[in-house]
């Protein structure tokens, strides 16, 4: 029985096997490769020119065979071309200066969109971790060189943190498409304004109709300068982080109350509330419901902060668009009047931010957009336990987040 490897590799003419060496200690299967033509197209300017000869043996690493990892071995031929004199040619099942065949780094690319840790990617394909962010990168590259202009309706911006202290990074989704255009360091008027003119040029900057965003002026300005037409919201996603905080200020101020008044019992109640806090009603697990009950007995601040926020869930999910504006301003004027810090500062937020949130309801721009890009990003980043540089984690963003083409062509 012979075995076809042109047929097993996706190497095909003018290639052709030869031979196979094994290393049983090492577990290494090497596949020796030879270029079986006396002529071959000149690298730089492609008319077929005389052989010169071999270039040193060098090897790429391919997808295990069976129990052995294996490993394309060839002496790639030299060409002579009168113009551009001795050139080594490039193979096309091999990334250029890559050490692997271009079908083992669409195996780690998918492998990677599978699972997300890049160490355990690396332990299943026999190569360090660094070689895995390396084939992770260069697919980046390749797939924003494929990628169209982006041409967004909804452009959504977005602050994230990354690495130990305050570094912060700005991320850019085309709302249609819920893709990650790109991401930028910082998140300062100038910086985003110049981010934004670098992912989209004049004519779509013009046709962008929404922007959506969180609550920040320079992000709001940055917004104005650049996108002219478009009509700026803040989307839902943001104000329900507010929500939660101004949830958690409540709580420890009950406990501060509470202690004050000495009703320590009633002050433990609210000890590790947080979650229970945090559900939508209807989705609360019934383990939380008992902790959720006594901790809204326990403090009438707590109560009242909450039952504004479930106001403000409801004038997304509940309240008819026709008496959105309404509805937004009671709550508002009532937020305002309760003397509960956490609560007034929510207030005025909204307030402030009236118009944006108006409009993120009435257009019903997605917030699940924001939302959506944040869980991803969130999962990858625990996988990987954080990210301390920007580069990486601008790659991570848009291998996992971007939608780009990202597999090597030639391979499938
Ligand atoms: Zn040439």
């Amino acid at each position: 029985m012979e075995i076809d490897l042109n047929r097993l590799t996706g190497i095909g003419k003018p290639w052709k096997f030869v031979n196979t060496r094994y290393d049983d200690d090492k577990q290494e299967m090497e596949m020796l490769l030879e270029y079986d033509e006396r002529q071959a197209p000149c690298p730089k300017c492609g008319p077929i020119c005389s052989f010169h000869d071999r270039a040193p043996e060098r090897r790429w690493q391919h997808p295990a065979m069976c129990l052995y990892n294996a490993f394309v071995v060839c002496r790639v031929p030299r060409t002579k071309c009168t113009e551009h004199g001795v050139l080594t040619i490039e193979p096309e099942w091999a990334a250029p200066r890559g050490q692997f065949t271009l079908m083992f780094e669409a195996k780690v690319i998918e492998l990677l969109q599978m699972c997300q840790k890049q160490e355990r990617v690396a332990k299943m394909m026999g190569i360090s971790a660094d070689s895995v962010r390396t084939i992770m990168k260069s697919a980046v590259e390749l797939g924003l060189a494929r990628r169209e202009a982006a041409n967004p309706k909804h452009l959504a911006i977005d602050e994230k943190s990354y690495g130990k202290g305050h570094n912060y990074m700005t991320v850019f989704t085309n709302g249609d498409s819920s893709h990650v255009i790109d991401v930028i360091t910082g998140r300062g008027t100038e910086e985003v304004v110049k981010g934004i003119e670098a992912i989209l040029s004049p004519k779509a900057r013009q046709g962008v109709a929404i922007t959506s965003m969180d609550m920040a002026a320079s992000y709001a300005k940055a917004a104005s300068v650049t996108c002219p037409n478009a009509k700026r919201v803040v989307d839902r996603y943001h104000v329900s982080v507010h929500v939660g905080k101004a949830i958690a200020s409540a709580r420890r101020q009950g406990v501060k109350e509470l202690n004050e008044a000495g009703e320590t019992e009633k002050a433990k109640a609210l000890k590790g509330v947080l979650p229970a806090l945090r559900y939508n009603p209807a989705n609360r697990p019934a383990k939380h419901q008992e902790v959720f009950d006594a901790a809204l007995q326990a403090s009438e601040t707590v109560a009242t902060v909450w039952k504004h926020g479930e106001l403000l869930r409801g004038f997304y999910d509940r309240i008819p668009k026709r008496i959105a504006k309404n509805y937004l301003t009671r709550w508002v004027d009532t937020a305002q009047n309760l003397k509960i810090p956490s609560l007034t500062h929510l207030g005025n937020l909204v307030e402030r931010h009236f118009h944006g949130i108006l409009d993120g309801k009435l257009l019903k721009c997605s917030n699940a957009v924001a939302e959506s890009i944040n869980s991803k990003i969130q999962e990858f980043k625990t996988a990987a336990r954080g990210f301390k540089s920007f580069e990486r984690y601008r790659f991570n963003t848009l291998f996992y987040c971007g939608g780009l083409d990202m597999l090597p062509q030639k391979t499938r």
